[in-house]
């Protein structure tokens, strides 16, 4: 049964983690989490989402996070922060914005839409190689259930 919140926070660079999401994760119930966020967009893809560069529901399950803060290294809570920054720039979006998941995917598939971009945005991440696998040629395609049914509702 998936639940059907009316919003959720995501921080900006989330949204790339989702679309490359493998179920991969820093912990069983990090993976759980994830996915069950994505599932739960993917039946709801209207839900209202708030782009934040902070702490957000996937980062609750994470056990990196320490008093609300990123703390997977010691300079983690600045350069993550940096990180969402660059994903809300290249969407032309600012901290706080609402949007739904619809308005929000067609932007991503606009705005992040080449390897080199993501490259760019995600720097050392160690899931980066797993996400970018999903690349073929030079545009990303969306292979994530997450993006692919949102255009069936
Ligand atoms: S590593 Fe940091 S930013 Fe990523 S989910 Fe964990 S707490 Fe959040």
């Amino acid at each position: 049964m998936v639940n059907n919140p009316s919003s959720i926070k995501l921080r900006a660079h989330h949204l790339l983690c989702m679309r490359g999401f493998k179920g991969y994760g820093y912990s069983k119930d990090f993976v759980n989490n994830l996915r069950s966020i994505i599932d739960q967009l993917t039946a709801h893809p209207t839900t209202e989402i708030e782009i934040i560069d902070e702490c957000d529901a996937i980062c609750a399950h994470c056990p990196h996070k320490k008093n609300d803060r990123c703390a997977a290294d010691k300079n983690a809570w600045q350069r993550i922060k940096e990180r969402d920054h660059k994903v809300l720039q290249a969407l032309t979006l600012g901290v706080g914005t609402k949007i739904n998941m619809i308005d929000l995917t067609i932007l991503i598939e606009e705005k992040l839409n080449t390897p080199e971009v993501v490259q760019d945005i995600c720097g050392n991440c160690i899931w980066k190689d797993i996400c970018l696998n999903q690349t073929n040629s030079s545009t990303i395609k969306c292979f994530a259930n997450f993006f692919r049914n949102l255009f069936k509702e």
